[in-house]
């Protein structure tokens, strides 16, 4: 690409993120936009404005992801490219929001540049991946889209002040009972351009990552049950303390993905204790385990050891221990075709690239499910990401989104 229009590209983005980030601004960097709130509203109906400034035919789904087509002159199944509108609370301005502005901007430089494609291509901003409202919406968007939002789904999955995600729809002008409407069975290739969220690519001084696998992650919440004692009075042994056996379980599973070594990561990152007084010895400790791996056999085996853990440090303490796993997501591994359609775009671009695992889940996991998936990464300066600190150079982006072109062309526009 030369130059000027590498020139012009940045600015188109620059002016994009920059629109997108005062819906829901928060503070002076931070971006607060969740699924189905009046921001989201306004987000999704300005992105619909643009795939339409760029010649692309606008829709929303049913479930409220907003769609650009661009048809092709073969008709067939569809190559599609975007990532999703909703934030954190707070979050940053470029997770998710650039991928949405990447597919924007892919396809409007190539139908300038190009024309009509032989086979359809589509941009779209989805409608909820980040679960920040609705804490088990689980990707809604990208669920809606693979058909996989079970019927009940609508009055269940509810936000943290107990409202319906199904009322959060209709304040929006959705009609949750249209859900099924939002199903495809028509796309052939789905690309997701996503910040990297982690340190990486920037430690590397790498601009791009090719992504051939998402991380399996599956989430523990662990109960471990004692005795309350006072604290002073009871000695210690005898002790049926839920907090010490608390506390040498979450130095124990840490431990076991340490000692696997990267790429597996272990978080214990809520706990909740009963009675939580300063005076009381605890009877009950709830806690979280978020454990994951990118290699299927890795993380059976990692799952294994952590749990065998669990079990072995509450029975030595005389605790007991059950848990549940409310989130269990296989590794998924991108198609090795899409992966060498990315690296040959790359490498045609004379952008540096490695390929790496995805640390983080993402709407592409479900959207393997009835597409061939990969993902292209920019670097996160300094690794942040879920914060308004987080930061991408326009620079990387525009090389990112150079990638993705470039890999587009050849899939819809190459005989
Ligand atoms: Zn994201």
């Amino acid at each position: 690409m030369a130059g000027a229009v590498a020139d012009a590209t940045g600015e188109l983005v620059a002016r994009y993120l920059q629109e997108l980030a005062q819906i829901g601004a928060h503070g002076e960097t931070g971006v607060w936009r969740t699924a189905y709130s009046p921001e989201w509203r306004t987000a999704q109906d300005l992105v619909a404005r643009w795939y339409t400034e760029a010649g692309l035919v606008a829709r929303e789904d049913a479930v409220g992801n907003v769609w650009g087509r661009l048809p092709g002159s073969d008709g067939g199944p569809a190559i599609a490219s975007g990532s999703h509108i909703d934030s954190q609370t707070p979050g940053g301005r470029f997770d998710g929001a650039l991928g949405v502005v990447a597919g924007l901007v892919a396809l409007r430089t190539l139908t300038e540049q190009y024309g009509q494609p032989r086979r359809t291509l589509e941009a779209v901003s989805l409608c909820e991946e980040e679960a920040s409202r609705f804490h088990a919406a689980n990707f809604w968007g990208s669920r809606a889209i693979t058909g996989a939002i079970a019927p009940g789904e609508t009055d269940s999955v509810r936000d943290f002040d107990g409202v319906p995600i199904a009322d959060a729809m209709r304040s929006v002008g959705l009609d949750p009972g249209q859900i099924e409407d939002a199903r495809r069975d028509d796309l052939d290739t789905w690309i997701e351009l996503h910040i990297e969220q982690g340190p990486v690519l920037e430690e590397a001084g790498i601009p791009v990552g090719v992504v051939d696998a998402i991380t399996g992650i599956r989430h523990y919440v662990v109960t471990l049950t004692g005795r309350s004692d006072h604290a002073g009075a009871r000695p210690m042994p005898g002790r049926l303390d839920a907090m010490a056996g608390a506390a040498e379980i979450v130095s124990a599973v840490i431990g076991v993905a340490q000692e696997l070594g990267p790429p597996a990561v272990t978080t214990v990152g809520k706990v909740q204790v009963e009675p939580n007084l300063p005076a009381a010895v605890p009877e009950r400790v709830v806690f979280t385990v978020d454990s994951r791996h990118p290699d299927a056999d890795v993380l059976a085996e990692q799952y294994g050891r952590q749990e065998q853990l669990m079990g072995e440090i509450a029975g030595r303490r005389g605790l007991g221990v059950s848990w549940t796993t409310p989130l269990d997501l296989p590794p998924c591994p991108c198609d090795p075709e899409i992966v060498g359609v990315l690296a040959r775009a790359a490498t045609d671009e004379g952008v540096a690239f490695r390929r790496m695992h995805s640390g983080a889940g993402h709407d592409t996991q479900n959207m393997a499910r009835i597409a061939r998936v990969a993902m292209l990464f920019v670097p996160s300066k300094d690794g942040r990401s879920h914060t308004p600190a987080e930061f991408t150079e326009i620079g990387d982006a525009v090389t990112g989104i150079r990638v993705l072109t470039a890999a587009l062309h050849r899939l819809a526009y190459e005989p």
